[in-house]
């Protein structure tokens, strides 16, 4: 049900194999551990909480929260002992969004009724935070683009990063920012990282990790070329959805094959932030892009 890899000591991921590849992580301690994420289903949460709990036999003492989506953030009631942290915004956002949206996505799925937004006891804005693993230091740090309130965990000794999603084998920016995300990854080409922990998909290793940032920036300015042609049509989105993610530099089996779905809905997002409006269409569909 989930994947997990020893990233290095004491330190592990964790990749669910029931929704869009999401992951989470924990650093183990002499004493305690620390959760990087929570995942999808409360049974994938609970089997990382047995491993370290069981196996490991350490209690899970802290809960980072790397940004407020569900498939990240709606695990943490699963460590009711434990400190929470996440950016200031993480929690209004888990406050204002996740409260309601985890009440009415209960009627619908049986699987959700012990879950509840847990808002974090500890957040930051600004700077960084850092906390003491052992001989380890991790540090918190803004990383916006995927969510404003994205943050990543460092592992400084490792030069591990656990990046949330702002790193995901496709940029996804319907609820972000581009700029703000070209920024980050621009900060983060810099940071000499062994690994990337990305919050879909697999470990980016050392010799991978330039390439995979140049992939996205190439990307992301592609898509900004396009929607800038498409503004220039009486019909912006007829435009746009024969420009698929392959022609962008992406493939579509990335994700489980969710690439060209989120792609389409990158494009329209950067549209309406731009201009104002969604894309016009020949033949509108009922489209919701959230
Ligand atoms: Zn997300």
């Amino acid at each position: 049900m989930i994947q997990r890899e020893r990233i290095a000591d004491n330190v592990f991921a964790f990749q669910s194999d029931l929704y869009v590849q999401v992951t989470a992580g924990v650093v183990v301690g002499p004493e305690w551990a620390v959760a990087i994420d929570t995942l999808a289903f409360p049974e994938e949460t609970l089997a990382i909480r047995d491993f370290v709990e069981y196996e490991l036999k350490v209690p899970i003492r802290y809960v980072i929260n790397t940004h407020y989506h569900a498939d990240h953030a709606w695990g943490t009631c699963f460590f009711p002992g434990a400190l929470v942290i996440s950016h200031s915004l993480c929690r209004n956002f888990l406050e204002l969004k996740s409260v309601p949206a985890l009440e009415s996505a209960r009627s619908q799925n049986v699987s959700l009724r012990q879950s509840k937004i847990i808002l974090p006891h500890l957040t930051f804005s600004e700077g960084t935070l850092s906390l003491k693993v052992g001989k380890k230091n991790l540090t918190m740090l803004p990383l916006p683009g995927h969510t404003e309130d994205g943050i990543g965990v460092f592992i400084e000794e490792d030069r591990v990063l656990f990046s949330g999603d702002v790193f995901m084998p496709l940029p996804y920016i319907v609820d972000g920012d581009i700029d703000q995300m070209i920024d980050t990854y621009k900060r983060v080409a810099n940071m000499s990282l062994e690994n990337i922990v990305q919050g879909h998909g697999d470990v980016v290793l050392r010799g991978e990790i330039e390439l995979a940032i140049d992939d996205h920036l190439q990307y992301l300015s592609t898509i900004q070329k396009h929607v800038r042609r498409s503004s220039r049509r009486k019909f912006p989105r007829d435009l746009l959805e024969t420009l698929d993610v392959e022609s962008c530099g992406k493939s579509r089996v990335l994700l489980g094959g969710l690439a060209e779905e989120l792609h389409q809905r990158n494009m329209v997002s950067l549209y309406t932030n731009l201009y104002g409006e969604i894309p016009a269409a020949s033949e509108p569909e009922d489209d919701i892009y959230y």
